[in-house]
C-alpha cells in the first residue's frame, strides 16, 4: 500500500497526545477511506481499489486549505468482495464484519471527542454496507456520517459509461497516473455484459430491472468496460479534477460540520 502524502492529517502518523490535543473536536470531520482488494483482470493488481482511495486523497488533501481541520484514518482495505470469489488474489470480509468494523472506528473516535465521520469509498461493493451501518452509527452514536462522494465524472462513451464497471477505463487510466510499472497494457481487454441500444430490460446494471451478479456472469477476463482505451494522460486529466472536486466537497464538509457542532 502506498504510504499517504497527506501526513500532517493522518491520524496514525500522530502521538495520541497530539490527537488529544487537536482542539475542538467535535467539529473537526475525520475520514474514514473503504477500498477492496480483488481481482482486476490481467493487466492491473489486485489492490486497485484501496491504491487508487489513497492516490484520490493524496492528491485533494494538499487543495484543502490549511486553516481547514480535517483528518483521516487508516484505510479499510479489505472490504465486501464476494463477487470476486474463486480468483486468486481477492480477499474479502463478509457483510457482518464490515460493518463491525466501521461501527468499532467510529466508537473509537467519538470515545476521543469526534462527532463526524465521512466515508470515502472506492469500490462499488461496499456501499450496501455502508449505507445502513453508516445509519446505524448516527441511530446507536449520535455521530453525523457523511458519505463523500465528489460531482466529477470523467467524460466517457455511453457504452463504457453505462457498462464499464470494473477494471475499465477509468480505473486503468488512474492506475497508469498514479503508479509505475504496476499496468500490464499488453494484457488489457474489452468486454461487456452488454450493450447500450440493444434490446433486453433485464440486465446486471442500468436497467430497470437489474440481476445480482457475480464476475463469472458478467466476464470471462475479469475486465467488464473497454481497458484497451486507457492512457496516462486521460488518468492525469481525470485524476486532476477528481481532486479539485473532492477537496472542494472536504472543505464543504469542514464547514457544515462547523455549524452542526453548534447546534
Ligand atoms: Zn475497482
Amino acid at each position: 500500500m502506498i504510504l499517504p502524502k497527506y501526513r500532517d492529517r493522518y491520524l496514525p502518523d500522530l502521538t495520541s497526545e497530539q490527537i488529544a490535543a487537536i482542539p475542538n473536536k467535535e467539529s473537526v470531520p475525520v475520514i474514514i477511506p473503504t477500498g477492496a482488494i480483488e481481482q482486476h483482470g490481467p493487466h492491473l493488481p489486485v489492490g486497485v481499489d484501496s491504491i487508487l482511495g489513497q492516490a484520490f486523497l493524496s492528491g485533494a488533501l494538499p487543495l484543502v486549505p490549511d486553516d481547514v481541520p480535517v483528518f483521516v484514518t487508516p484505510p479499510i482495505t479489505i472490504g465486501k468482495s464476494d463477487e470476486h470469489r474463486g480468483f486468486p488474489g481477492t480477499l474479502f470480509i463478509s457483510t457482518k464484519t464490515l460493518g463491525r468494523l466501521l461501527t468499532s472506528i467510529a466508537r473509537q473516535l467519538h470515545a476521543w471527542g469526534f462527532r463526524t465521520i465521512a466515508i470515502f469509498n472506492t469500490h462499488g461493493g461496499n456501499i450496501s454496507v455502508l449505507r445502513y451501518t453508516m445509519r446505524e452509527i448516527q441511530s446507536e452514536l449520535g455521530m453525523r456520517v457523511v458519505h463523500l462522494r465528489p460531482d466529477y465524472k470523467p467524460p466517457l462513451s455511453p457504452q463504457e459509461d453505462a457498462y464499464g464497471f470494473h477494471a475499465n477505463e477509468m480505473e486503468t487510466s488512474c492506475m497508469l497516473e498514479a503508479t509505475e510499472g504496476l499496468v500490464d497494457m499488453s494484457q488489457a481487454r474489452c468486454e461487456y455484459p452488454a450493450r447500450v441500444g440493444e434490446a433486453g430490460e433485464l440486465r446486471p446494471e442500468g436497467a430497470p430491472a437489474t440481476y445480482t451478479w457475480i464476475t463469472g456472469d458478467v466476464s470471462k477476463s475479469g475486465i467488464v468496460g473497454d481497458a484497451t482505451a486507457a492512457t496516462p494522460e486521460k488518468g492525469k486529466e481525470w485524476m486532476e479534477n477528481y481532486a479539485q472536486s473532492l477537496a472542494a466537497q472536504i472543505t464543504k464538509l469542514s464547514t457544515w460540520a462547523k455549524q452542526q457542532a453548534k447546534k
